[in-house]
């Protein structure tokens, strides 16, 4: 009895993986139609300066409208495009997409100063041999200055071989700022800063979530805001969700920062936000 009720929970695992499987095969072949009928929207989220609010440049981050699915997050199906290849095509039109918003903002006087954009590039795109050439491409078709542009990596994307060194050096001498994504994680470590060219430090959530609670759950924060300051780089503090947060990250010498409290992505955000910066005011 002992044996077959093993082989069907066997079964059902494999069952279970063949469904999930076919779903992602089944997303993967929707994702090519998405493209070509224009189920992507970008939306940005602000990050700001502390302790003012003041906006300083905002995150490009996908979002699939599914005719029948509805909202599909990114990360149930950037993987996918990984996967399958798409991302190429669908990175391209990312980095099109939000350099081209940036500046209508800037002319339409929706900002007053040029917008500063950040966009994820994933590794698949980033070991496209051309990757940089598109980059240069993009922006002097949309006449977004490079040093508006930020490439958000991460190490893991970085090391999976190909020209992505070589890219991320290329990319950095076109002017593009180059930001470490999830910094502190498994994705993102100190090793990499001794290989590429980085700007921005993006401090990952885990070690903001924890930053006000008692003992030494500050302690990996401190030390990030300490090496990005040694090293002459920007920090940013993701994830930050409540006022505490963001005084104890101003406290701890962190001068940039992103999160809800601050303001979720959005398809228009507001650039000057004057309403969240008085509320958030921290100095
Ligand atoms: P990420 O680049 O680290 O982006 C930050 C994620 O944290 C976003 O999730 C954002 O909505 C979320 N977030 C921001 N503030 C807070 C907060 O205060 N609390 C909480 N709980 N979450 C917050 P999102 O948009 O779902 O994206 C998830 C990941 O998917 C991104 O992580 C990035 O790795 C990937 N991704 C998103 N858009 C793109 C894209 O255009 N291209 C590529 N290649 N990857 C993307
Ligand atoms: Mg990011
Ligand atoms: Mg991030
Ligand atoms: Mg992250």
């Amino acid at each position: 009895a002992a044996k077959a009720q093993t082989g069907s929970h066997v079964r059902r695992y494999a069952v279970e993986l063949d469904d999930r499987a076919r779903a992602e095969a089944q997303l993967g072949a929707e994702l090519r139609a998405a493209l070509d009928t224009g189920q992507f929207r970008l939306v940005y989220q602000p990050i700001v300066s502390l302790p003012d609010a003041r906006v300083v440049s905002v995150e490009a981050l996908i979002r699939w409208h599914h005719p029948e699915r509805g909202l599909i997050n990114p990360v149930d199906f950037i993987p996918v495009a990984e996967q399958n290849g798409l991302i190429v095509e669908l990175g391209a039109w990312i980095l099109r997409t939000a350099c081209a918003q940036a500046v209508t903002w800037h002319t339409s006087q929706a900002s007053s100063t040029p917008v500063r954009v950040s966009v994820n590039v994933s590794a698949r795109q980033l070991a496209e041999p051309d990757f940089a050439d598109l980059v240069a491409e993009v922006l002097a078709w949309t006449g977004l200055s490079a040093h508006n542009l930020i490439i958000e990596v991460t190490e893991t994307a970085v090391f999976r071989g190909g020209q992505s060194v070589q890219t991320v050096k290329d990319l950095h001498q076109l002017g593009v700022r180059i930001a470490l994504d999830d910094f502190g994680t498994g994705h993102s470590s100190l090793g990499l800063l001794h290989t590429v060219p980085v700007d921005v430090l993006k401090v990952d959530k885990s070690f903001v979530d924890t930053i006000t609670m008692a003992g030494r759950h500050a302690v990996i924060a401190t030390a990030l805001i300490q090496v990005a300051d040694g090293l002459g780089l920007s920090a940013v503090a993701e994830g930050v969700e409540t006022a505490e947060q963001a005084a104890e990250l101003y406290r701890l010498g962190y001068r940039l920062a992103q999160g809800y409290h601050f303001g979720r992505p959005v398809a228009e955000p507001d650039f000057h936000g004057t309403v969240i910066a008085a509320e958030t005011a921290v100095a």
